[in-house]
C-alpha cells in the first residue's frame, strides 16, 4: 500500500514529528507483519528515527549538523543555489527509513519516533509511505 501526505515546515531547519501519521497509515493498512518504508522525494530533507520525547534531542541534532556543515560555508553549489549545506546534511541523514511491523504495530522503541528533517525550509514537503505485507 502506497500513501502520501504533506508536511509544512515553518523554519529553515527543523524536525517535524510525523510518528502519529505513520502509525495511522500502518493501522489503516491492516498489515500485521511486514515493513514500513518512509521516504522523502526531496534533495534537502531527510527522515530520522530517534527520540521524540525530549524536543531538545532534535535541537541537538540540528545544532550539531550546523556545526559540522555550516550554512554559510564556502560551497560550489552556492554559486547557483544558495543551499549547499542542506544538500550535504540531507546526504548524511538519508531520504528514507524502514521500520518492521509486527502484530500490526511499528516496532519503534519506547523513545523512538519518526521525524521529518527540514534543511531548506520553510516549505511544503511530500512524505511517501509504503506498507508491505510479509506473507
Ligand atoms: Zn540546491
Amino acid at each position: 500500500m502506497l500513501k502520501e501526505f504533506q508536511t509544512t515546515t515553518s523554519k529553515e531547519q527543523e524536525i517535524v514529528d510525523i510518528t502519529d501519521k505513520i502509525k495511522k497509515i500502518v493501522r489503516d493498512s491492516g498489515v500485521e507483519q511486514g515493513l514500513c518504508l518512509i521516504y522523502v522525494p526531496h534533495a534537502t530533507a531527510g527522515i530520522i528515527i530517534n527520540e521524540n520525547y525530549d524536543p531538545l534531542v532534535c535541537a541537538d541534532i540540528i545544532n550539531k549538523l550546523e556545526e559540522l556543515i555550516p550554512s554559510s560555508g564556502d560551497y560550489e553549489h552556492n554559486k547557483i543555489d544558495n543551499n549547499a549545506h542542506a544538500h550535504i546534511k540531507a546526504s548524511l541523514i538519508g531520504p528514507s527509513e524502514v521500520i518492521p511491523i509486527a502484530n500490526g504495530e511499528l516496532q519503534l522503541g519506547r523513545w523512538q519516533g519518526c521525524g521529518f528533517l527540514e534543511l531548506d525550509g520553510p516549505k511544503d514537503r511530500r512524505v511517501i509511505v509504503m506498507v508491505l505485507e510479509d506473507n
